[in-house]
């Protein structure tokens, strides 16, 4: 007879469509189906759900799966039920009469698989529904959304262990998260209550991943040059505040680059309509606030940009981490500056305000926050390996201290002669009477018109865009060193200003060369990245759009039937007949019987038209 571990293996061929477990599933699954609790982290993208749904496939009885989100309850079941799984969802959208019918159906064993949000499980009907039903296993999503460590703390799942204890028979837990800390596994052990729980972790690197940070210069060129770089690809651009958002899509459209905004004040309509866009590859950019990703699965975007610094490591990296989850190359890059800090201090101090904790943990809560905000600004700011630095605040040993694959290992400091400029700078700080400070006078150098610039008439100085081949971050730059070797000197105070130091005529003589090491302009360094993304086949373009059509008259997103990856190995093994579509990765029996059909046509018209 099948042991259960071989029934895995065939649910994962036949029900998924995929020929292996990736790592970290195998242990997971195995430790589950054998009774044992289990703990995983495992990075965004690594296929935390299969190592549930599998077991729950395999096991008799009913899986009960907590879930944060209603979008990614909804996404998730969509997916299960295109796979031929019983599945669906019990939450806040159901009206009550069909509350009452999906508990009806639960009761008469109709879903394998159930998700509910937190808040539901104390319910009378649901406590009702499930002290009667066979629950075999209960999975914690999201899992550290128990803790008070983490930034996504939500009071409901503290009623998830007593939910568990009021149960006649415990079920085996698992417990799924993607950012975790120490601190935050610890609480996921003890505030669920797992018993000696297997540990699964694949560690956090995400190899396909190019981390940056542009330091300096101003916002909406960085962003505009960042875009630019990367034309034509799908990406997100993170910003802090709803206002932010607005501008930044308005002035990407402004520039021909097709751009949505998604937050918060937006109706739900338009939210929703942004999304669906996005997700299904109409509209390339999204401009979002932190409002947006937690409940998409979107597995082809190529970049994330945060426009300014979020308030911690975790957030940073889980948002980032929605790029590359194909597994393909993809750019993260931050956008740092100095007043960045303020307004995360800001948003921290609201973030508290309206919650339902009592003063002390409210305090308790503040401080970490100010703890984990110093953290991620060291990320920011202080040089050396990017990668190195994300993973040793998740509590791992990095394998090398140079990824060789982030902007802090490619950075190098170049020395240059730049007897030239330094003379250009000194000229243009006397031409503005030492009355303005380091900012205005680099962007007078790199001929930025302001507002503010126009009404003074600094434009009209002559040294105006005397240094516009630079970079206004490499200018700043230069001033720095131009201080520090006392060619410029810098008043104190709130707003200081920029004056002629003691070495000033050196520079303006320039008859002895002056050398300096300097950082190399950013966008030579993102050249530099070891590889780029491969750009789609004909023949996927084709796939796709075949797909979208079929997912418009579904109504349904089009990554629930078949996933990017799978229209990749699909164009790449070009299958012409069953046997061969079913070893495509991702196409599983029930998928077949769909849609196994109008793919293998769509690759024998291609074939067509090429002869
Ligand atoms: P997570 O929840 O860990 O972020 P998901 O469970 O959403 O990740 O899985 C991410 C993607 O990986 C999905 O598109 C899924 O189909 C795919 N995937 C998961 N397991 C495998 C596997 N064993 N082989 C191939 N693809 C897989
Ligand atoms: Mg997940």
């Amino acid at each position: 007879m099948e042991n259960a571990m071989q029934r895995a293996r065939r649910a994962l061929k036949e029900v998924f469509g995929f020929d292996s477990f990736r790592p970290g599933q195998q242990e997971a699954v195995s430790a589950i189906l054998s009774g044992r609790d289990v703990m995983a982290v495992m990075p965004t993208g690594a296929g935390k759900s299969l190592c549930y749904q599998i077991p729950a496939l395999v096991m008799d009885g009913i899986t009960l799966v907590v879930s944060p989100l209603i979008s990614l309850m909804h996404d998730q079941v969509m997916g299960l039920v295109q796979s031929g799984v019983r599945a669906a969802y019990i939450n806040s959208t159901l009206s009550p009469r069909q509350m009452m019918l999906a508990l009806d159906n639960a009761r008469r064993g109709v879903y394998k698989i159930i998700y509910v949000a937190p808040e539901r499980l104390a319910t009378d009907s649901f406590m009702n529904f499930a002290k009667n039903a066979q629950i075999s296993q209960i999975v914690v999503d999201e899992a550290h959304c128990v803790s008070q460590w983490g930034q996504d703390f939500r009071p409901g799942y503290l009623g998830i262990e007593p939910f568990i204890r009021e149960l006649p028979v415990r079920p085996v837990v698992s417990a799924f998260t993607a950012t975790a800390t120490d601190n935050v596994r610890r609480d996921i052990v003890r505030l669920l209550n797992l018993n000696s729980p297997y540990q699964v972790s694949t560690g956090f690197d995400r190899p396909n991943l190019y981390f940056e940070v542009r330091r300096g210069g101003d916002r909406d060129l960085e962003v505009m040059r960042f875009i630019s770089e990367h034309q034509g690809q799908s990406g997100i651009v993170y910003c802090a505040t709803r206002k932010r958002v607005e501008q930044v899509a308005a002035m990407l459209r402004q520039n021909g680059i097709y751009a949505l905004g998604y937050h918060a004040g937006m109706s739900d309509e338009e939210r929703k309509q942004a999304q669906d866009d996005f997700v299904a590859d109409r509209v390339p950019v999204i401009v979002a606030t932190n409002a947006f990703g937690m409940g998409i699965d979107k597995s082809n975007v190529s970049f994330v940009l945060h426009d300014s610094m979020p308030k911690d490591l975790e957030s940073y990296y889980q948002e980032a981490g929605r790029a590359g989850r194909d597994g393909e190359d993809a750019v993260c890059c931050l956008l740092y500056q100095p007043q960045d800090v303020r307004l995360a201090r800001f948003l921290i101090e609201h973030s508290t305000e309206d919650s339902q904790l009592d003063e002390q943990t409210q305090q308790v809560v503040l401080e970490r926050a100010y703890e984990r905000l110093r953290q991620m600004t060291f990320y920011a700011t202080v040089s050396g390996c990017l990668r190195a630095k994300i993973l040793k605040y998740f509590g791992e040993t990095p394998a090398r201290d140079n990824c060789g694959n982030c902007s802090g290992c490619l950075t190098q400091l170049q020395e240059r002669d730049v007897t030239r400029e330094a003379g250009l700078i000194v000229a243009c700080v006397i031409a503005m009477r030492g009355r303005f400070g380091k900012g205005v006078v680099a962007r007078v150098l790199v001929g930025k018109k302001t507002p503010r610039i126009s009404k003074l008439e600094l434009d009209k100085l002559s040294s105006f865009g005397c240094l516009r081949t630079m970079s206004q971050t490499m200018v700043r730059e230069m001033i720095d060193e131009m201080i520090a070797c006392e060619m410029l000197e810098q008043t104190g105070g709130e707003y200081p200003l920029l004056k002629a130091g003691p070495r000033a005529r050196e520079a303006l003589r320039g008859d002895e060369p002056i050398r300096m090491a300097l950082h190399e302009e950013p966008e030579k360094v993102s050249k530099k990245r070891r590889r780029t993304r491969r750009s789609d086949s004909p023949l996927y373009e084709r796939l796709a759009a075949l797909r979208r059509r079929i997912a418009d008259e579904q109504h349904v997103p089009p990554f629930v039937i078949f996933a990017n990856a799978t229209l990749h190995d699909m164009a790449e093994r070009v299958p012409t007949n069953r046997a061969a579509m079913l070893r495509v990765a991702g196409v599983g029996e029930r998928k077949m019987e769909r849609y196994g059909e109008a793919f293998l046509a769509e690759i024998r018209r291609y074939e067509e038209e090429l002869r």
